[in-house]
């Protein structure tokens, strides 16, 4: 037997895994079965180079778990190790990484995330075990070993009696991680962890129904079922991204979907299988999942992976930030899994697939555009909010989106910018050959508006989300002579000013009368009275609030830049019409009895503030109460 000291500077090392890794505990489980699996296929390799000639048998990873014995196994039929393997891969090799990861990183937060970078991949046992044994036999013709250390520096290796190829590690586990000799923990584990790693893992039996043997029937004349117990198998070895994409259907993704997402019941819309090698691996699928654009949106649902092992779900700093909000999974050896978040989103490599999936999902949404309009169409009202988001955080994608951004009317017909621009120029350009895009946020509230524009044949687009007043501020900045204005931002000829005058029945000097009347009955902070020469059959009175000013608000609401001069949130201002052409508003004026001017003042502003649902509370029951009295 021999007996040795496990070569390392640092003593009790031990305690410092522990300590150092304590947040991530539960990742010893994928540490030992991501072993297993890599020496299961070192032997298929070595089997079809025909350097392993015996029998694979079932090469099936079996986790057990021993409450009473207090143990976990993971037991493999991969290569083995022999006795020097032994020494090299599990005494030297893997504790010179150990040592220098104690060096590096014993004042860092995050030195969980080290872990399997230096080797410490077999040691993480020691977060959760006291004593850990070895039990191996190479697949070369040698004795077997077996391997035991407490967590001391001090091991003992010594032969062993087991035939079969292959290796056990067996955990025996301290006394404060009793919770892994759960069952159902460990199938969490499986379940989080190793659900598509590329070996087949066993964890205990299920019961399967099957027709029973003797042919029995019940009294229908079918075939009674008889119950048994078979392998308990955890995880899928070939899952669908690593399939070729021609040999997948439609039915096939969305199945590998329900895989990924049981809670999920929503097929989702589409998917995008990736496949690089050049200049980096990657493989995946992305999936654009049903979303309303009012519905809270889900982040961390795309899955990492490295090499079919499973990495982590917070995806920051890989994915760009627009496509966070897709499903699906990404595998690729090439993101360095194992540093610390800032370090990541600074690397080059990752940076490079970054902008390599952002082209990809451009490239297949401008597919599906041109493959199929009006499924296309169909989709988009679920796909917007992805696309809004990628045109204001990503330069390259808002250039890419314009073959294949629509944008919807009030009348249901969609259009992209080059056709939207097209028809709309004959009747929307302004006074100085502005072209003016006019859109609304809710049909029902600003109804009255919408019906007066497209009365004038206006085009009214519909943008709704919360990010409408970052998009439309783009818009202005990268479409040269255009400006965007909302429906209820100005009175139908002001909002396209073309300069068409109405000859005004009042002159400045009866205005100026007007004026302190109206400002008398309504909020002056919030209202600025202004006149307009309108057309007689227009409203007396319009309330509406000015482009610019909703726009600031509603962008610090949802946290624009540059928004903090104003501090706290920003007063809502509105602008009151009065229509200098509407009889109403000279009889008002021409009113002697002071007490009646007030009152059909009062009665007009409210006119008009009801009808931006803006009358509201005691002022509303007071002015049903007159209308009633009224009638
Ligand atoms: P890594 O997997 O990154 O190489 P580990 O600490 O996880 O580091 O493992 C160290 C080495 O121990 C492996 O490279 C391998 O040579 C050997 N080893 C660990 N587990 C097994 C196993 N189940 N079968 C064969 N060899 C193993
Ligand atoms: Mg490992």
């Amino acid at each position: 037997m021999a007996k040795g000291k496990i070569k390392v500077t640092t003593e009790n090392i031990f305690p410092i895994i522990k300590k150092f890794l304590y947040s991530d505990h539960e990742i010893f489980l994928r540490e030992l079965i991501a072993n297993a699996t890599d020496a299961t296929k070192k032997l298929k390799t070595l089997s079809s180079a025909g350097e392993f000639k015996g029998e694979m048998g079932d090469t099936a990873i079996e986790v057990i778990v021993d409450k009473k014995a207090k143990t976990i196994t993971v037991k493999d039929k991969g290569v083995g190790m022999t006795k020097e393997d032994v020494e090299k891969y599990i005494n030297q090799i893997a504790f010179s990484g150990a040592e220098e990861f104690v060096d590096k990183f014993k004042d860092q937060e995050d030195a969980a995330g080290i872990i399997g970078k230096f080797g410490l991949g077999f040691y993480s046992a020691y977060m959760v075990a006291e004593r850990v044994q070895i039990i191996t036999k190479s697949y070369k013709d040698e004795p077997a070993v077996i391997w035991e250390c407490d967590g001391s520096p001090e091991y003992s290796l010594k032969s062993h009696k087991k035939e079969e190829r292959g290796t056990e590690i067996v955990l025996h586990i301290a006394e404060d991680s009793t919770e892994f000799l759960e069952d159902v923990r460990i199938k969490t584990l499986l379940d989080k962890y190793c659900k598509f790693m590329p070996v087949a893992i066993k964890f205990g039996q299920k019961s399967e129904w099957i027709d029973n043997k003797k042919g029995k029937k019940d009294k229908d004349g079918k075939v009674e079922k008889e119950e048994i117990k078979v392998d308990n198998i955890v995880n899928n070895p070939s899952p669908a991204w690593t399939k070729s994409p021609s040999s997948l259907k439609g039915e096939d993704y969305n199945s590998f979907y329900k895989e990924l997402y049981p809670m999920n019941f929503e097929d989702p819309l589409f998917h995008i299988h990736l496949n690089v090698d050049y200049p980096f691996n990657l493989t995946g699928i992305l999936y654009f999942p049903k979303i309303s654009a009012n519905m809270e949106v889900q982040k961390d649902k795309i899955q990492l992976y490295s090499k079919q092992v499973f990495i982590t779900d917070s995806v920051e700093g890989i994915v760009p930030d627009f496509l966070t909000l897709l499903h699906g999974v990404i595998d690729s050896p090439d993101i360095p899994l194992n540093v610390s978040r800032s370090y990541l989103q600074a690397d080059g490599a990752v940076k490079k697939i970054a902008s390599h999936i952002s082209k990809k999902v451009s490239d297949k949404l401008e597919e599906l555009f041109k493959k199929d309009r009006a499924d296309f169409e169909a989709k988009w009202d679920d796909i917007k909010i992805f696309i809004e988001y990628g045109i204001l955080s990503d330069e390259k994608f808002a250039e890419r989106a314009k073959k294949f951004t629509l944008y919807k009317t009030t009348e249901g017909k969609y259009y992209t910018m080059d056709e939207l621009t097209e028809k709309i120029t004959p009747a929307q350009k302004d006074k100085d050959d502005k072209l003016v895009y006019i859109y609304t946020s809710d049909v029902e509230a600003q109804h009255s508006f919408i019906n007066a524009a497209t009365t004038k044949g206006y085009e009214v687009l519909l943008m709704d989300t919360h990010l409408t007043s970052h998009l439309v501020g783009k818009f202005e900045q990268t479409l040269e002579n255009t400006t965007w204005v909302r429906v209820d931002a100005d009175t139908i000829d002001k909002l396209i000013n073309k300069d068409e005058k109405i000859p005004s029945k009042l002159d400045e000097k009866q205005q100026e009368k007007l004026k302190p009347v109206i400002e008398e009955v309504v909020e002056k902070a919030k209202f600025t009275v202004q006149f307009e020469s309108m057309s007689e059959t227009d409203q007396p009175m319009t309330i509406v609030q000015p482009e610019f000013m909703r726009r600031m608000k509603e962008m610090q609401a949802v946290g624009g830049g540059g928004m903090a001069m104003f501090g706290g949130a920003m007063p809502d201002t509105y602008n009151l019409v009065v229509n200098t052409n509407h009889p109403l508003i000279s009889k008002i004026l021409n009113e002697k009895d002071k007490a009646k001017q007030t009152e059909i003042t009062k009665r007009t502003t409210d006119l008009a503030l009801l009808s931006q649902n803006m009358l509201k509370g005691e002022e509303l029951t007071k002015f049903i109460n007159q209308s009633i009295e009224l009638i």
